[in-house]
């Protein structure tokens, strides 16, 4: 069984990993592997903390690693909050705080184009692999659903006329870029020696 670990403790996106493995390959959490520090987070772009992500724990733990970092990239605010979306309100990364700022800041706004991007950096042997996953969409005028996190209330992907906490999580995982990324990472897994 070949082990990677995936640099999260997020229980729903290990969830959403697990379901998608080929056979032979088990993923790990941080805490499976007894890591229980804060992984510096400190590029300025979404590739590049990825890579910091995963090359950290490759670094100090030996697994071959994979790391997700994803930012909402909106057209009529020249592509923020990009990789600051986690903490577009501030360092206490207050998800409500964080959807009132962008609905203010898109107010007065003709666009409301946005996408959600997803960058997943694989280390293994001492190999760099990046996938992107891409969603395109707009951001509703209010919050919408009770589905979800994050900005989900607020994301309406293309041809759908509703947001992800509309649509629901099993609909969501479908489509997301988070999943489409994954899928990628999946099938370079599945497909590889
Ligand atoms: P992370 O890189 O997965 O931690 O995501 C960064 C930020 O993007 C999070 O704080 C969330 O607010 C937001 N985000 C990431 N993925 C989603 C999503 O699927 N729906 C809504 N918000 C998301």
């Amino acid at each position: 069984m070949t082990k990677i670990v995936f640099a999260t403790n997020n229980s729903h996106k290990l969830a959403e990993i697990r379901a998608m493995l080929p056979q032979g390959i088990d993923v790990l959490s941080l805490a499976d592997i007894n890591c229980h520090v804060d992984i510096p987070e400190t590029a300025d772009t979404l590739e590049g903390n990825a890579l910091q992500k995963a090359q950290f724990i490759y670094e100090n733990y030996g697994y071959d690693c994979f790391a997700d970092d994803t930012g909402l990239e909106v057209d009529a605010l020249d592509g923020a909050p990009g990789v600051h979306t986690a903490r577009y309100a501030g360092e206490q990364h207050d998800t409500e705080a964080n959807t009132d700022k962008l609905l203010s800041e898109l107010k007065e706004k003709n666009s409301r184009r946005a996408r959600f991007r997803t960058i997943i950096a694989l280390i293994e042997k001492g190999e760099v692999h990046l996938f992107e996953g891409v969603v395109d969409g707009e951001i509703a005028t209010e919050r919408r659903g009770a589905d979800g996190f994050g900005y989900d209330p607020v994301f309406i992907p293309e041809d759908t006329g509703k947001t992800f906490a509309e649509l629901g999580v099993s609909v969501k995982n479908k489509i997301s870029h988070r999943a489409r990324a994954v899928c990628k990472l999946m099938n370079y897994l599945r497909e590889r020696k």
